[in-house]
């Protein structure tokens, strides 16, 4: 059995599967296929998808499975969310769905070790659960959620931690957004490596 088509019998629990358009940082605008797998042991209190962190409370899908949903989507972009998807190890997801041509972005609070082999990682540190320090180094983006007025000043421990070309973006927490969206348009007049990232999808009411 060639290594391919072991990794297509790996099994992952997915939350839930869609299409939709990337609504925040580098790629928002860009149409996505989106695999949400179930498993989270952060425990942000702000959390908008807590349902996410039982991993046993979600069906285990393999791999075929998902590429050929991947494949009907029509989409070039697959981005692997959570929960914290470095619970799981990627490699076979990666694999496989890298051989079929797909680009691969992923979503990690970067607390669990990496794994699986991605064009574009997007890290959003979380205070609850420390990120690993190669993962940062690895992070082509850093997105830091904005909840409290003390998470600037954690955003730029954050971003020290990265690579000098990290591309840096600050998001208000949905539900805090009226009242931390001033504090980081004025933090970003005075930091401008940062820039905004505002949800787009809840914004135009899709997934
Ligand atoms: Fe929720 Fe993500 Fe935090 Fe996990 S890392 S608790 S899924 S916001």
């Amino acid at each position: 059995m060639s290594t391919n088509t072991a990794h297509l019998l790996v099994s992952y629990p997915v939350m839930e599967t869609f299409y939709s358009i990337q609504g925040e940082g580098f790629y928002q605008g860009h149409a996505a296929f989106f695999i949400r797998l179930g498993g989270c042991d952060v425990g942000c209190v702000w959390c908008d998808v807590k349902e996410s962190w039982d991993a046993e409370a979600h069906p285990k899908r393999t791999v075929a499975d998902l590429l050929q949903e991947v494949r009907d989507s029509g989409t070039e972009i697959v981005i692997v969310t959570g929960g914290e998807p470095l619970m799981h190890d990627c490699t076979a997801l990666c694999s496989v769905l890298r051989e079929a041509g797909f680009r691969l972005h992923i979503e990690t609070s970067a607390s669990s070790a990496m794994s699986g082999e991605w064009d574009w990682i997007c890290v959003s540190p979380k205070k609850f659960k420390a990120p690993l320090g190669d993962i940062m180094q690895q992070a082509h983006e850093l997105k830091v959620v904005c909840y409290h007025p003390s998470d600037l000043g954690w955003a730029q421990e954050q971003a020290a931690l990265s690579a000098p070309n990290t591309l840096l973006y600050l998001q208000p927490e949905w539900s805090r957004e009226k009242e931390r969206l001033n504090e980081i348009v004025q933090f970003i007049g005075k930091n401008p490596r940062w820039l905004l990232s505002l949800q787009l999808h809840k914004y135009l009411g899709v997934r």
